[in-house]
């Protein structure tokens, strides 16, 4: 396969990476730039350096540069060339060894974790019995307190796991893709999924062979893994019929690029349209069910201040957060707060949280502290990854303002 170098060349003045007109607007939106203050974090100084040196000078300052990126597409979003800046910033890191740059190690645990997942529920047991024992007893500023902080939680896990709201016989089966944070670490986001479609007597069914939808495989620049894991999901997912439900906002946005992974097999693309044609994500598949679904108004919602994050995912690229608000405020006594500059992002970018600790860290401390002068009770999102930032984010503040999926706040 030809090199991006190779690629860029050939292209020449054609490549959308030398249209950039450098005006800036990709830097006003840049979370990463907005805590560091570098230029070669923007996407303009990126695309830059690839227009003036080329990626065949890459160096260890060029991966720790391309790494510093979410990937959260706002630049993309605001491009006034519209340059598809994620996929051009992916496709240079395809150049460079994935698990390259600072904190390798971390990366390379993590990655495998995801390779199999089935490995993440010991990880849970292990947080879940730390936290119990030494949760309160660590340092405000522990490192250990902040990610033991993940596995606080208000549920008993394993009653949870038991007892998620029984659905009627003849319920409607539906496909779902739940994501790995909630199926492994998170059971109780599982078992609150299941409630909240019990009642409109949907049965949800996780097919076999499911496995993790790939972001961060692709986030790294690993095309490979990212499309092995893609090719298993559209093969367990093809042995299904109708909707599927994916109840994790990142792993919805990826499925959704599973065709562009295949842009260059028809038979592979072909396939990988049909799956992405027929993902649904929570907040659109409970519009769609309208009055259909109805919430209680039960003491524990009432006059509950919440804090909806949106997932950049879903909020560059289908763009669809209206509906999760939507849903809010179907429910008596939930009062949504909002920040007066709007949404912003959490900072946890795949693995971005474990190549730059320090600047993810920075990114949600800052949001931390913005979103707590509003006086928030809870906190919601529907992705996994920006929940266990906010999880660490709240701790790292002491703030016992609580963190929930959206099924667990409506079910
Ligand atoms: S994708 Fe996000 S973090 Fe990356 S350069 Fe663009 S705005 Fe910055
Ligand atoms: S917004 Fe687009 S055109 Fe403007 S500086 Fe950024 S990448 Fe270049």
């Amino acid at each position: 396969m030809e090199s991006f170098c190779e690629s860029i060349k050939k292209k020449g003045g054609n490549s959308p990476l030398f249209s950039c007109a450098k005006c800036g607007a990709c830097a006003v939106v840049c979370p990463v730039f907005r805590v560091s203050g570098k230029e070669s974090h923007t996407a303009r100084g990126k695309l830059h350096l690839i227009e003036t040196l080329g990626l065949a000078e890459s160096s260890k300052v060029f991966v720790d540069i391309f790494s510093a990126c979410l990937l959260c597409g706002a630049c993309s979003a605001v491009c006034s060339r519209k340059i598809d800046i994620t996929k051009e910033l992916v496709a240079a890191r395809n150049t460079f060894s994935s698990l390259a740059g600072p904190h390798a190690y971390e990366k390379y645990i993590t990655r495998k974790l995801l390779d199999y997942p089935g490995g993440l529920t010991g990880f849970r047991v292990l947080g879940r019995t730390g936290e119990k024992l030494l949760g309160d007893r660590l340092p405000g500023n522990s490192g250990l307190r902040k990610r033991l902080a993940l596995f606080r939680g208000e549920f008993p896990v394993e009653a949870f796991e038991e007892q998620p709201r029984q659905v009627a016989p003849d319920a409607k089966r539906l496909t779902w893709f739940p994501g790995c944070a909630s199926r492994y670490l998170f059971p109780e986001i599982l078992a609150s999924c299941r409630s909240l479609l019990a009642d409109v007597s949907v049965s949800l069914d996780i097919p076999e062979g499911l496995s993790c939808c790939g972001l961060a495989d692709w986030a790294a620049g690993d095309r490979e893994g990212a499309e092995n894991n893609s090719l298993k999901n559209i093969e367990a997912l093809e042995a299904t019929e109708g909707a599927i439900l994916v109840s994790c906002a990142s792993c919805f946005a990826h499925l959704k690029k599973y065709p562009d992974l295949f842009a260059e097999n028809t038979d592979l693309r072909i396939r990988a349209e049909r799956v992405a044609a027929r993902v649904v994500e929570l907040s659109d598949f409970l519009e769609g069910l309208g009055e259909q679904k109805q919430y209680k108004d039960d003491e524990k919602s009432r006059q509950l201040r919440v804090f909806y994050h949106d997932p950049c995912h879903m909020r560059h690229e289908p763009a669809t957060t209206d509906k999760a608000r939507e849903q809010l405020q179907r429910v008596p006594g939930i009062q949504i707060v909002e920040l007066a500059d709007g949404p912003r992002c959490c900072g946890q970018g795949g693995l971005f949280n474990v190549a730059h600790p320090e600047i993810s860290a920075n990114i949600i401390d800052q949001l931390v502290q913005d979103v707590l002068a509003l006086g928030p009770d809870v906190v919601t999102s529907t992705c996994s990854g920006c929940l266990m930032q906010w999880k660490q984010g709240l701790a790292a503040a002491g703030s016992k303002v609580q963190v929930l999926h959206l099924a667990q706040l409506l079910k």
